[in-house]
C-alpha cells in the first residue's frame, strides 16, 4: 500500500467508503481542489467486490457496461476477460482505477466512521472514527453502498455450533476449501445461486435450505470476444449517453409489446429466444412484465417449466419452481448451472418454507425435528439493505435528531440524496433513488457528479448550507411509493420492501420510475435553482 499523505483534521468533505462511489467522489473532489478525508473499513478498495469473495461471485451486468464511463482512456484501455465479470476481475479493475488516478494515499483504510454529528453552531459535521480520530467537515457523504451490511439471522443456538461458518458477504480472503466436507448453504438468493454450483463441485455433500424459491435465468457467460469489446469501445460515447437515460442504466433490447397482445406462439418464441441469450435482460421480453400480473404470469410459468424440465427429480423441481411472488419482483437471479446442480448425487434441497430451521446445534442444525450434521455452514442470508449501512453510523443532524429516529417508519429523503434536518449530508444512491434497481455504476456516477457539482456550486456562490425543504421531501417520499404501487414490486416479500429484516418498516425503498426519468428530474431541479432545496450563505449565519 502506498505511503499515506498528511491528513487534515478539518476538510471540505468526509467520504465514507472506498467502493465505486467513494472512489469516484474522491477523484472528482481532488480534481476540483476540494479537500477530503475518505474512510474505508476494509484494508483495500472495492466495497462490494472487496467483501463478496464467495465461490462463484460474479456481476450480472455485462462487463462493458459495469464499469466507469467518466474517463474515455480508461474504458478504451481496460480489457475485460469475460462477458460477465467475476469478482476477482472487478476487484483488479477497481484497484487499477485507484492507482491510475492516484487515490490510494488519500484513503484511511481499516477505519470505520462510528459517528457523525452535525454541529449547528459551526455548521460542521463532527466525525468520529474507530481509531478515535475526530475530523470536522463541511460536507458529509455516505458512500458505503446499499447492500453492504451482512445479516445472519438470530437462529437459536447460533453460538453452540462448533463447525466453520461463513457469510457470503464477509467471505475470508484466504481460499476456503470444502473438499471432503458436509456443507450447508442457508438461503437461495443471488449469492447462494452463484455459490451453490461451485461449492457442490468441491463438497462431499451439500444441503441447501430454501425458504422461498427464486427465479434464475442462465447467464450464458463466455469469454469476451475482440469484436464485441471493439464494438463497445468504438461506440462508447453514444452508448454511455444512452445508458444514462435508459430505464435501468443499461442497454437492453426492450421489446415494446405487451405479452398479452401477441399470440401464444409468438410469446413462447420470444421467451425461448431470450432464454437462449440469457441474463437479466430476459425481463425485457415484453413491456408489461412488471406492471401487469397476467403478463407476468406468462413469463413466470415459462421459467417454472424450464426449471421442471431441467431438474430430474420432480419433487425437487417443483420445490425450486417459485410460486410466492411475480417474476422480477424479487431480484432476478442469473446463474451458471444452478438448477442442473440439483441433479448431482451429492446435493439435497431441504424445503423450510413451512417448517423453519428450529435451531443450530453443536454439530449442525435441526429442522422440523430432523437433525443435520455439517462441517461448514454458509449463510447466504443477505443484507440489511439500503438503510443498514447508514444506521451503522451514529448520525445525528440538527438539534441532535438521530437518523434512525427520523427514519423509524421508513427512509425519508428528497431524491434519495438528502434528508431534511441533516444539512450538507449526502447519500450516494440512497433510498428513494434508482440505486439497486439500476446498473449501480451508472447511478453512482450520476449521484457523485450531482454531489460534486453541488459542492462546487456552493463554493463558487459563497453558500454554506444546503438542505431539502420538508415539503419537497414529503412529496418525494409519497411519489416514490405511488410509482412503486403502479408496479408489481410491492407484491413480494423482498429486501427491496425491507421484508427480510424482522421489524423493518415495509415499504418499497428504491425509486422505480427508471434511471432516465430520475436523471431528468434531477436535471430539472438543478436548472430550476435547486428546486426543493434551500441554501444559506455565510452572511446569513453571521447575522443570526
Ligand atoms: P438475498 O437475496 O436477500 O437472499 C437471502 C436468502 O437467504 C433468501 O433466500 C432468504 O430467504 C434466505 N434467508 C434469509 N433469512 C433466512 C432465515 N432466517 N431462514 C432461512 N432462510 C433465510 O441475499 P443475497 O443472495 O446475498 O443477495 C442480495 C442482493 O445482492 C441481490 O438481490 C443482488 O441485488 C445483490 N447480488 C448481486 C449479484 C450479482 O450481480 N450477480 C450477486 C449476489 C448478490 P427468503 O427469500 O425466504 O427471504
Amino acid at each position: 500500500m502506498s505511503d499515506q499523505v498528511e491528513k487534515a483534521s478539518t476538510v471540505d468533505v468526509v467520504i465514507v467508503g472506498a467502493g465505486f462511489a467513494g472512489l469516484y467522489l474522491l477523484h472528482r473532489a481532488r480534481k476540483q481542489g476540494i479537500s477530503t478525508r475518505c474512510f474505508e473499513r476494509g484494508d483495500g478498495v472495492g466495497g462490494t467486490w472487496f467483501w463478496n469473495r464467495y465461490p462463484g461471485a460474479r456481476c450480472d451486468v455485462e462487463s462493458m457496461q459495469y464499469s466507469y464511463g467518466f474517463d474515455d482512456d480508461l474504458q478504451q484501455e481496460w480489457e475485460w476477460p469475460e462477458k460477465f465479470s467475476g469478482q476477482a476481475d472487478i476487484l483488479a479493475y477497481v484497484n487499477h482505477v485507484t492507482d491510475r488516478f492516484g487515490l490510494r494515499p488519500h484513503i484511511d483504510f481499516e477505519t470505520e466512521v462510528r459517528a457523525a454529528h452535525y454541529d449547528e453552531s459551526q455548521r460542521l459535521w463532527q466525525i468520529e472514527t474507530s481509531l478515535g480520530e475526530r475530523v470536522a467537515a463541511k460536507h458529509f457523504v455516505m458512500a458505503g453502498g446499499c447492500i453492504s451490511t451482512a445479516q445472519v439471522p438470530k437462529f437459536e443456538g447460533l453460538d453452540d455450533y462448533k463447525g466453520s461458518t461463513y457469510h457470503t458477504g464477509l467471505w475470508p480472503h484466504e481460499e476456503v476449501n470444502f473438499t471432503g466436507q458436509r456443507v450447508a448453504v442457508i438461503g437461495t438468493g443471488s449469492s447462494a445461486i452463484q455459490a451453490i454450483p461451485v461449492i457442490a463441485e468441491q463438497a462431499a455433500h451439500l444441503t441447501v435450505f430454501q425458504r422461498q424459491a427464486n427465479f434464475s435465468i442462465p447467464s450464458r457467460n463466455h469469454p469476451m470476444t475482440p469484436e464485441y469489446a471493439g464494438a463497445w469501445r468504438n461506440g462508447y460515447a453514444d452508448k454511455r449517453a444512452e445508458m444514462r437515460y435508459a430505464p435501468n442504466g443499461v442497454l437492453r433490447d426492450l421489446n415494446n409489446k405487451s405479452a398479452l397482445d401477441v399470440s401464444e406462439a409468438e410469446r413462447l418464441e420470444t421467451y425461448e429466444a431470450r432464454w437462449k441469450i440469457g441474463g437479466s435482460g430476459f425481463l425485457a421480453s415484453f413491456n408489461d412484465i412488471m406492471t401487469n400480473k397476467q403478463a407476468n404470469d406468462t413469463m413466470a410459468e415459462f421459467v417454472r417449466n424450464k426449471i421442471r424440465q431441467t431438474v430430474k427429480d420432480p419433487v425437487t423441481g417443483e420445490l425450486l419452481a417459485p410460486k410466492t411472488h411475480p417474476i422480477g419482483t424479487k431480484r432476478l437471479c442469473v446463474d451458471t448451472g444452478y438448477y442442473e446442480t440439483y441433479n448431482r448425487d451429492n446435493v439435497e434441497l431441504v424445503d423450510i418454507s413451512t417448517a423453519p430451521i428450529d435451531r443450530l446445534t453443536e454439530s449442525g442444525l435441526m429442522v422440523n425435528g430432523r437433525r443435520f450434521e455439517f462441517d461448514s455452514i454458509v449463510f447466504a442470508t443477505g443484507f440489511d439493505a439500503m438503510t443498514g449501512t447508514l444506521f451503522n453510523v451514529d448520525i445525528t443532524g440538527r438539534d441532535g435528531l438521530a437518523l434512525t429516529k427520523k427514519w423509524e417508519a421508513g427512509p425519508r429523503t428528497y431524491l434519495g440524496l438528502m434528508s431534511q434536518g441533516f444539512p450538507n449530508m449526502f447519500m450516494i444512491t440512497g433510498p428513494g433513488s434508482p440505486s439497486v434497481k439500476s446498473n449501480m455504476i451508472t447511478s453512482v456516477e450520476q449521484h457523485v457528479d450531482l454531489v460534486a457539482d453541488t459542492i462546487i456550486h456552493m463554493r463558487d456562490q459563497g453558500l454554506e448550507l444546503i438542505e431539502p425543504a420538508l415539503e419537497a421531501e414529503d412529496a418525494w417520499v409519497d411519489h416514490v411509493q405511488v410509482v412503486a404501487h403502479k408496479t408489481l414490486f410491492p407484491q413480494a416479500n423482498s429486501w427491496y420492501m425491507g421484508a427480510n429484516i424482522p421489524g423493518k418498516p415495509r415499504l418499497f425503498m428504491p425509486y422505480i420510475a427508471g434511471v432516465g426519468a430520475y436523471r431528468k428530474i434531477c436535471e430539472e431541479v438543478v436548472a430550476d435553482g435547486y428546486r426543493g432545496f434551500r441554501f444559506e450563505t455565510k452572511k446569513a449565519m453571521a447575522a443570526e
